[in-house]
């Protein structure tokens, strides 16, 4: 009997463009971020934003909440450019977007997409016509439109719609069935009505974000369901540290296995002094670990136990993975397909070869009371036995030498020009 294996295929979803990245239909899963800073402060956004592209957002996202903020985009899009950081920056509206997007032509313009929130886009009578403004305005300037819903701001006014109807049932629905629904039916809706207003439906990205791993995971089903628009997923308020990140990959792995999901963001808070890159990070690598896209090597590293008395093993680890991580920007252009390379760093010899035979380049470090010696494995072959002071150097450089010549294209071309009977 066979079994599957890895994730479902993508769901069917349309393609949507927004500035040079494709999402949705076939494209990867994109990785996107937002800053914190205040956008009217253009050197400080402009700075975050090229950070968070360097780490390897494909999208960013900055608030658009003053008139002053509306000014700095087009001004924060022309010092990207010139910096030659060519990230689509996506506007986050809330209340006033339909005034700021009609008054600053020019931030309407330089934005790749408008994301606006159906339950704060305006209130009382006049909701309709601002959500309405804001949409005119993105099918004017052929720009893209995320409808994002939100259980810390749904629309009242449905939500409360929505359980007189329920009251109104032989069986009544529990308040959070009630309430995922509304939240569901907000994000449904409101594109429906994006699309009667004139936005083609190709331009339209939804999301429905909640704050606990289930109910985001059945929210997600449901759209996925129900609709084919391309579907940005992030858990909302995952949180510091660990738990954010823990929460966002739960949630996030299970509804990529089932093949929901066409673009990411973590929402993780900052720790104090800790760079906003590390949600773009996070994302990268729950897309790697899925096996979904390859961004950096990854190194396998056992987690070391009563066998390893030094934290050498530890320090090798993270020396090799931020060493990896540095050099894959100059990788990525210079030796293609080396975000593929698998690393191994072991603690000892119990599973330290055998594990190291399976990665493309891996080290079994010597354990308490083991010979002062360190096999190096390289594609499943003992090559050298690293010993002393310079293990560390000593495996960077072959790493390094591996990259150069297994990705190299040049390497490949000369080495076919080499053994080809019509070279020169
Ligand atoms: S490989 Fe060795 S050091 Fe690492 S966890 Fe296993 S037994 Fe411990």
């Amino acid at each position: 009997m066979s079994q599957s294996f890895g994730p479902a295929p993508r769901r069917s979803t349309r393609s949507v463009k927004v500035g040079n990245v494709l999402l949705g239909g076939d494209a990867p899963v994109v990785v996107q971020s937002m800053t914190n800073t205040d956008t009217a402060d253009i050197k400080a956004t402009t700075q975050q934003v090229a950070e968070l592209w360097r780490a390897g957002s494909e999208l960013v996202r900055i608030t658009v909440n003053t008139h002053e903020a509306a000014a700095a985009v087009p001004k924060i899009v022309e010092r990207l450019a010139m910096m030659g950081v060519a990230v689509p920056l996506i506007g986050d509206f809330h209340y006033n977007g339909h005034q700021l997007l009609a008054a600053e032509p020019a931030c309407a313009e330089a934005l790749a997409k408008y994301r606006i929130n159906p339950g704060n886009v305006g209130f009382g009578k006049k909701r309709d016509s601002q959500f309405a403004s804001i949409v005119e305005l993105a099918a004017r300037h052929g720009k893209a439109v995320r409808i994002g819903a939100n259980w810390g701001s749904l629309d009242q006014a449905l939500a409360t719609r929505m359980m007189d109807e329920n009251a109104a049932r032989a069986e009544p629905w529990d308040a959070g069935r009630v309430l995922r629904e509304a939240l569901i039916r907000s994000a449904l809706d409101s594109a429906e009505r994006a699309v009667e207003i004139g936005l083609p439906a190709d331009s339209i990205v939804l999301s429905a974000k909640v704050s606990g791993v289930q109910e985001l995971i059945a929210v997600y089903r449901e759209l996925a369901t129900r609709s084919n628009f391309a579907l940005h997923l992030g858990l909302t308020e995952a949180g510091m540290g660990s738990k954010g990140i823990v929460a966002s990959s739960a949630a996030l792995a299970v509804l990529m296995q089932e093949g929901i999901g066409d673009t990411i963001r973590i929402s993780l808070t900052p720790e104090p002094g800790q760079s906003r890159t590390a949600e773009v990070i996070v994302a990268q690598e729950l897309l790697q670990t899925l096996g979904l896209r390859a961004f950096t090597p990854l190194v396998t590293a056992c987690p070391g136990c009563g066998r390893t008395t030094s934290e050498f093993f530890q320090q090798l680890a993270q020396r090799v993975q931020a060493h990896v991580r540095e050099r894959m920007p100059e990788w990525k252009m210079r030796y293609p397909g080396a975000e593929n390379l698998t690393l191994a760093v072991m603690g000892c010899v119990v599973n330290g070869p055998g594990e190291s035979r399976h990665a493309n380049i891996g080290i079994s470090l010597p354990g308490t009371g083991e010979a002062p010696a360190a096999p190096v494995f390289v594609d499943g072959e003992k090559t050298v036995t690293l010993r002393g002071e310079h293990i560390t150097e000593s495996f960077i450089a072959l790493i390094d030498d591996y990259v150069q010549s297994h990705y190299s294209p040049n390497a490949k071309e000369s080495v076919h020009a080499v053994g080809h009977p019509s070279a020169p």
